[in-house]
């Protein structure tokens, strides 16, 4: 996140709308089918016709032609066959604990310093439930800036079925360097509280990892870029944080574990140093070099470009911040265009929080296929893609037999026009039905 100015624009709208019903417990046997006129599974390269999807407790139990399924006794049944059916979405770079850092709530540094951690883990269940409502039954969330180690509450009070909310994969405080990360600009005399864990050193750098497994973190979020600018020659220049025996420490440690380090990278020295440091993810990579990419497909790194999120709200055109963002977004698509061309894999990531919980999060598939990648590789990256970056192959982002029931529609023909996505009119997590408006 963490860069944006962004203005919420219609903050706390979906409290209103009463979509999210509180749901009577489902039996653990119960069944539902769904009559899918359309079936994009998450995986097949073309959708299917007229499927009946067979789901028993919180698990999908068969799928297959509406004309020869047996509908099971005592089975509901949920008619889609106007609809495109698809797997649960999922977003793999999102934060619960950001509002969209509206400038006329004291932006970043003002959810630090002024308000309590209540306050916070309240509006990050809202930020939960909002992206559930939209269609995102799973989100990796990538940090809480400033919020310890909230995500993991948040995350448990989702399991615990007392708030609604998608499958969470967390991060907890994620890790940068002194200097490294805001807040900034405070008097030297004054202490200030950081948005990530500050560590210098392999042995602290390991110590921090150790810390967030421990408390409870399913991965290890670094920046391994911080501050950027445009040089002279017109350049994107990115301050590098970590050192490349740091990045080592910090993987070697994580995967010791058998959990997957994310890295925050925009282009230069840091994202090189991210890459030979073993990172398995770079998130938004704004800049890919072609050694960069050479590197990505060598070694299988996966690249979340969250794209959307640097074309809102720019500062004025001829400011130092407005020419920033301008260069930003100038790069981005290029970039991602040669690493689709190159076989990059790619998982979908928004950033949402670091723009408002009220836009669609599903705008950012208009970009990715804006930037060279087909309706269908798109969905497949917020899909089946992005379940085998969060090592959830099978589980989620797929609409098969033994996956869990997480399950979206929407009315129209995503493969024709992706921002249907932007319209997910039913939703199904584990089972349980948290959104039908497709009759
Ligand atoms: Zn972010």
């Amino acid at each position: 996140m963490r860069f944006l100015r962004i203005l919420r624009v219609l903050g706390g709208v979906f409290l209103a709308s009463g979509v999210l019903r509180a749901q009577a417990p489902t039996k653990s046997g119960a069944v539902t089918v769904i009559r899918a006129g359309a079936l994009i599974d998450g995986k097949s390269a073309t959708p299917r016709r007229d499927q009946a999807i067979v789901v028993r407790g919180n698990r999908i139990e068969s799928v297959g032609d509406t004309a020869s399924a047996k509908v099971p006794d005592g089975a509901r049944v949920v008619d889609l066959s106007r609809a495109t059916v698809l797997p649960g979405l999922i977003d793999t770079h999102t934060h619960i604990f950001l509002q969209g850092e509206d400038p006329a709530e004291g932006g970043y540094d003002a959810q630090l310093l002024k308000q309590g951690i209540a306050f916070r883990a309240v509006r990050a269940s809202l930020a939960a439930r909002r992206a559930l409502e939209q269609g995102f039954t799973t989100i990796r969330d990538v940090e809480t800036e400033g919020a310890g180690y909230g995500d993991v509450g948040i995350r448990q009070a989702i399991e615990g079925g007392y708030i609604p909310g998608p499958r969470m994969l967390v991060v907890t405080r994620a890790i940068s360097t002194t200097g490294g990360y805001p807040l900034e600009g405070y008097a030297p005399e004054v202490v200030v509280p950081k948005g990530a864990q500050i560590v210098d050193g392999p042995v602290e750098a390991r110590k921090a990892v150790r810390e967030q497994l421990d408390h409870g973190a399913d991965w290890i979020k670094i920046y391994v870029t911080h501050r950027s600018w445009v040089d002279k020659q017109g350049n994107l220049v990115s301050q590098p944080t970590f050192t490349l025996e740091e990045i080592k420490a910090i993987v070697d440690e994580a995967h010791g574990w058998g959990k997957k380090v994310a890295c925050h990278a925009y282009n230069g020295v840091g994202l090189h140093r991210g890459l030979d440091g073993g990172c398995d993810s770079i998130e938004h990579g704004l800049e890919l070099d072609d050694a960069a990419i050479a590197q990505m497909v060598k070694q299988g790194t996966w690249l979340v470009p969250t794209m959307n999120v640097y074309y809102d709200h720019w500062a004025p055109e001829g400011t130092s911040q407005g020419i920033l963002d301008r260069k930003r977004a100038a790069v981005h698509g290029p970039s991602l265009q040669k690493a689709v061309k190159a076989g990059v894999k790619i998982a979908f990531g928004t950033d949402v929080g670091g723009f408002s919980w009220s836009d669609p999060i599903a705008r950012e598939f208009s970009r990715m296929v804006e930037f060279g990648m087909t309706p269908m590789a798109a969905i497949q990256a917020a899909t089946s893609k992005a379940a085998e970056l969060l090592s959830m192959e099978g589980d989620v982002g797929v609409v098969a037999p033994g996956g869990y029931a997480d399950i979206v529609a929407v009315a129209g023909d995503p493969l024709k026009d992706v921002r249907t996505l932007e319209a997910v009119g039913f939703v199904m997590k584990d089972g349980k039905v948290y959104r039908d408006e497709l009759k």
